[in-house]
């Protein structure tokens, strides 16, 4: 075990037994056993050994900048000292890799004999530990990130920084098969790291930022890590789609969460729909998640809640809305007195608004209406409104347990009762969840880009008024140039950015405590480079979604790393990265 291994374990004495997780961002198709994901990418990564030759020395977990070189930042000029070759080399390889479907998908079958091969395990893993997780983790250790972080920081990027231990799809859907033993002492390990993970975070910000609005390390937290099974979620979901009113107009599955959500919580054991260990675990969620909040509020760490499966989001989106109705509370507006018009009252010190995001997910059908509503729900209650706003990474296991659920539901009318196997989807409509055709998805992430930005416009206007703290807050995750670029340009057309000369902005001060744009660690950082030179700002405007944990606990992670490159870098993007890599290296070699 090596020492980082040693130090978390005895930190949290159970985690050896931690069982794996749901399985965010995948773009990938439909679950398959956790062992066949890290089959995959050890396969990969043993050969990318063959075809790279010399990576074993290596160990070094920063990623590829294409434009190395200085930068400016508000009048700061920043030099980024070059990659050293053997990361070029790594990054070559991974992204050639990544670019040839036909060994992303026989990979498993590679590995599976490799691995039945005696003594070729630690190999394998050496192996993927040199290529994939140096490329797409952070480190073992939360601490092992902080020079990642430094780094980044070096180049005016900041970090939405995560604990990115996962829970297989299987274990989530009831199919797992651990004991219950292990259960419930893994999920309160990862509460605890979650915290962990905020006190680092915070530590590396009280040491760089200068004053609480530049902050530029956030924390994401995944729900169904945090519960001891993550049906819980989804039958809670289930009793939230069957129980709230029909919103009039319409909003599709999976809707739209109320104030009074988690009242079922309130009493006990209340119907069939929840059992009593969901009501116990969920209730200790609510509890989990009010003690991170808290941590995050006193050390000034904004969170973002994670977007999940549908099936799970009914349940994430009526405990994040609870989160930010507690936590984002704004300060009552000013009321007429005798003397005129009272000051706001002032939020509590050391906190800014607002603290809790939650993810908005433009491929599913709901995302027009939803975020309306989100807008006017946070209205209403007096909450600063957080959203991240990503395209959505399940889209092929969306489509596919739709069309096995439709298909169920019709044989049961048909024939015999319904099997249970494809009751993953608790959807009550006909159409899917998500949108069909990728124009669609793009259609709507963009005009809710346009959306928020214009709304982020009226804020700062409101603000400049009353004096009262930011009353929403956007994140764009992309590696979409198009709708980065987009960011930029809205905040431009807005009046929150101010056209500097060569094509570059610099973004005000209002807009950038406002407004984030991030890429994932390890991808796209050609695009992220391209944000930094464009969207100048005097603290970090753009994030790397940066993940830590060990090998085992990040395997599921960097499978979909493999997967995903494949979808997201697609169209000839895995080879276009893999291009400008071979062009820096071959800069490095002959000048
Ligand atoms: C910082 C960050 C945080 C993230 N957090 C989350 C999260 O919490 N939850 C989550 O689910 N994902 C998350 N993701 C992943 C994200 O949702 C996307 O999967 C990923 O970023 C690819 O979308 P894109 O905008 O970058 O690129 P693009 O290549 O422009 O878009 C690819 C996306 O388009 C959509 N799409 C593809 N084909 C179709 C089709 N036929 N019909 C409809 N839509 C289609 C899918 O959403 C697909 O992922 C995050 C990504 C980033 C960068």
């Amino acid at each position: 075990m090596s020492l980082v291994g040693a130090t978390r374990l005895a930190r949290f004495p159970h985690l050896a037994t931690r069982r794996p997780l749901a399985r965010p961002f995948s773009t990938a198709a439909p679950p398959r056993p956790r062992s066949g994901y890290a089959r995959h990418l050890i396969a990969a990564g043993l050969l990318s050994s063959v075809a790279g030759g010399s990576l074993y020395a290596y160990k070094n977990s920063s990623v590829i900048y294409a434009d190395v070189g200085g930068h400016e930042a508000n009048g700061r000029v920043s030099q980024v000292p070059p990659p050293p070759l053997s990361e070029l080399v790594r990054t070559y390889i991974v992204y050639s890799l990544c670019s040839v479907p036909f060994l992303v998908d026989w990979s498993p079958t590679i590995l599976s004999t490799l691995m039945a091969i005696p003594g070729l395990k630690q190999i394998t893993e050496a192996v993927v530990r040199v290529t994939f997780f140096d490329q797409f983790v952070g480190g073992d250790e939360a601490e092992d990130v902080v020079p990642v972080l430094e780094r980044l920081r070096r180049e005016n990027k900041g970090a939405l920084f995560v604990y990115s231990v996962e829970v297989d799809e299987s274990a989530a859907s009831g199919a797992g098969k651990l004991s219950s033993s292990e259960k419930p002492l893994a999920h309160k390990q990862i509460v605890q790291e979650n915290l962990h993970c905020i006190d680092v975070a915070a530590d590396f910000e009280d040491r760089h930022a200068h004053g609480n609005a530049g902050k530029g390390t956030w924390v994401a937290i995944k729900l169904s890590a945090l519960v001891p099974d993550a049906e819980s979620l989804r039958r809670l979901s289930k009793f939230l789609v069957d129980s709230r009113p029909r919103s009039n107009p319409y909003i599709p599955f999976p809707g739209c969460p109320s104030p009074s959500d988690l009242d079922v919580l309130a009493s006990g054991h209340p119907n069939e729909a929840l059992t009593a260990a969901d009501v116990a675990a969920l209730r200790e969620l609510r509890e989990d998640l009010a003690i991170i909040c808290e941590r995050a509020q006193a050390r000034g760490i904004r969170i973002t809640v994670d977007a999940e499966h549908s099936w799970y989001q009914p349940a994430i989106d009526a405990f994040t809305m609870d989160m930010m109705r507690k936590f984002n509370k704004l300060p009552k507006a000013g009321h007429a007195s005798w003397f005129g018009w009272s000051k706001p009252v002032e939020a509590p010190s050391g906190t800014f608004q607002p603290l809790i995001y939650n993810t908005f997910q433009g491929y599913l059908r709901r995302t027009p209406e939803y975020l309306a509503q989100s807008i006017a729900a946070a209205r209403a209650e007096g909450y600063s409104l957080g959203v991240k706003l990503v395209r959505g990474a399940y889209h092929p296991h969306e489509i596919e347990i739709h069309r096995a659920s439709s298909a169920s539901r019709a044989s049961v009318t048909t024939s015999s009762p319904r099997s249970g196997t494809h009751d993953v989807s608790i959807s009550p409509d006909n159409m899917p969840p998500v949108w069909l055709t990728k124009d669609e998805t793009d259609t709507c992430y963009d005009s809710s880009v346009r959306m928020l930005i214009s709304l982020v416009r009226e804020d700062v206007e409101a603000c400049k008024r009353t004096g009262s703290p930011p009353s929403i807050g956007a994140l764009f995750g992309t590696h979409n140039w198009d709708s980065a670029n987009l960011v930029v340009d809205e905040l431009v057309k807005q009046g929150l950015a101010k056209n500097v000369g060569d094509g570059k902005v610099f973004v005000s001060d209002e807009a950038m405590q406002r407004v984030a744009v991030a890429q994932l660690y390890g991808m796209s950082d050609e695009l992220t480079n391209h944000l930094v030179e464009r969207a100048q700002a005097s603290a970090p405007f753009v994030l790397k979604y940066l993940p830590y944990g060990n090998l085992a606990e990040v395997m599921p992670y960097l499978s979909r790393r493999a997967i995903e490159n494949k979808s997201v870098l697609g169209n000839g993007g895995a080879a276009r990265e893999r291009r400008r890599v071979a062009s820096a290296i071959w800069t490095r070699l002959f000048g």
